[in-house]
């Protein structure tokens, strides 16, 4: 039963959330209002497992390095964190993902900053290297390699890389370098501390691995990459790829075989599905989302552009034909999107291309043109805004004010990300700075959004959650309303 390379990572990522992934938000918070062990049951269950500790699904990014690994010949599987120790004393290297670590990035820094206390995903990321198994693989002489899109924080934590003995952190996309190491780790070879991938490292799109086992919730990429180029975002450094539709429907199939009941098409923009600039092109959207349909009966998606939206429907009627194809009567599907900002002059400073083919001075009303059309299509956007990146001046602030009471009408989420400094995650007490009164009143905005529409929301969402599941979030939001109206007065 020995593997010689485990892939793994804490209970808050090795989790379906239920088959709710938007529950999974939860994660990247300390508990509130209730003991910490009641939160994660909420909000990362357990699942099941088969005999050698393989959970029925994963995280994606996980299944993409277990598949680059199994192509390549080698002995690997990724692994739930309560059965390490069936493995542990024949492992050579321990692979680790997340997507983050330290809950240094948004929203896990904002919940800490705000209430002063750690979120529950840092913690139990911090109790999986503590674990005495973790500790005596290293003792065995195993390899830790830890990637994944927050590999970035290791540089933050130097001190850590040395006391829980992280060999190598690979930072990009991972699934041609973390062969290579794997095989070096193997035959015993010297590793590198730190691999930053290099556009010649990313995998072209015919070497990038198919999922072999259940992914969380049906998660299956359909593009990489983001023509956009917005300045604080990462994504933008990949190269644009389309998978085909073969490759898509292999891997709709090994979820469909594993019994998960939907399906996430997963890319940065789903709407640009096939198009090879920032004109959405319906040909190639509808023929994937016909395939998704053949598989499952509940197809979601992760993340929209605005502009996309707005552009697909008004020339297209693009919107209005998905949400025919996807949604029953009285159903709605939810979807990522990004506001980021309600002011024009920041928008052409930060992302200067988000609105294409409309303008960046036109960014506000491309946003309430696609919140209106998403709300007539009954598609739920759960929309980022982001606060305090340093070009970012009052009135910009005030311009995402009065753009946030704009969108009351339209049924969505808005969640405000407060981006802390980069240069501040050096200080351990990184966590005690104070966002201004203008941010604040900004985030209570967002808070007031959210609860004006969230009973509407959470009675669609849970409608087929368990009865359990279904009370404890909804005494969670009405313990919320008091709390905001006693003491911020929303
Ligand atoms: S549109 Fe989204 S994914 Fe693309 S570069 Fe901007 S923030 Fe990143």
């Amino acid at each position: 039963m020995m593997t010689e390379v485990i892939i793994t990572t804490d209970r808050t990522m090795m989790t379906n959330h239920h088959g709710k992934e938007f529950i999974g938000f939860m994660t990247t918070a300390p508990p509130i209002f209730m003991p910490e062990w009641l939160w994660m049951k909420i909000s990362a269950p357990k699942m099941k497992v088969n005999e050698k500790g393989e959970p029925w699904q994963a995280p994606y990014g996980l299944r993409k390095i277990e598949a680059a690994l199994l192509d390549a010949g080698i002995d690997a599987a990724v692994i739930d964190p309560d059965h390490l120790g069936k493995h542990i004393d024949e492992a050579k290297v321990i692979a680790i993902g997340h997507h983050d670590y330290f809950a240094l990035g948004p929203p896990s820094s904002e919940w800490w900053v705000l209430t002063g206390k750690e979120p529950v995903n840092s913690k139990s990321f911090r109790k999986l290297m503590e674990r005495p198994e973790i500790r005596r693989a290293k003792k065995n002489g195993a390899k830790i390699i830890v990637g994944g899109p927050a590999a970035w924080q290791w540089l933050y934590m130097p001190e850590l890389i040395d006391k829980w003995g992280v060999d190598t952190v690979i930072d990009g996309e991972g699934e041609k370098v973390t062969v290579e190491i794997v095989k070096k780790a193997l035959s015993g070879e010297e590793l590198p501390k730190f691999i930053q991938v290099g556009a010649e490292d990313v995998p072209s799109l015919h070497q990038i691995p198919l999922i072999k086992k259940a992914s969380v919730n049906g998660l299956v990429e359909i593009s990489r990459g983001c023509p956009r180029r917005c300045r604080f975002c990462s994504v933008t450094l990949r190269p644009l790829r389309h998978y085909t539709l073969e490759m898509i429907e292999r891997e709709l199939e090994v979820n469909k075989r594993a019994g998960v009941e939907g399906c996430i098409l997963h890319s940065d923009d789903v709407l640009l599905y096939g198009s090879d600039s920032v004109y959405p092109r319906p040909e190639p959207i509808i023929k994937l989302h016909e395939l998704a349909r053949k598989y499952f009966k509940s197809v979601g998606w992760s993340h929209f552009s605005l502009s996309a939206v707005k552009y697909a429907e008004e020339n297209y009627k693009l919107m209005s034909r998905l949400s025919e194809m996807l949604l029953e009567d009285d159903d709605y599907v939810g979807v990522e999107v990004g506001i980021e900002t309600g002011s024009p002059d920041l928008a052409e400073k930060i992302m200067p291309a988000k609105a294409l083919p409309y303008s960046a001075r036109e960014w506000p009303s491309v946003v309430i043109d696609a919140f209106s059309i998403m709300h007539e299509l009954r598609i739920v956007p759960a929309a980022t805004l982001i606060t305090g990146i340093p070009e970012e001046k009052l009135e910009d602030v005030t311009k995402s004010l009065e753009l946030v009471d704009e969108l009351k009408p339209y049924r969505s989420l808005i969640v405000p990300m407060y981006f802390v400094p980069m240069g501040l995650l050096r200080d351990k007490n990184w966590y005690r700075a104070q966002p201004t009164q203008e941010q604040m009143d900004l985030m209570k905005a967002c808070l007031r959004h959210d609860l004006f529409w969230i009973d509407d929301l959470a009675r669609w969402y849970l409608r087929k959650a368990n009865p359990l599941l279904r009370l404890s979030i909804r005494i969670f939001i009405s313990l919320v309303k008091r709390a905001a109206s006693r003491y911020l007065f929303i």
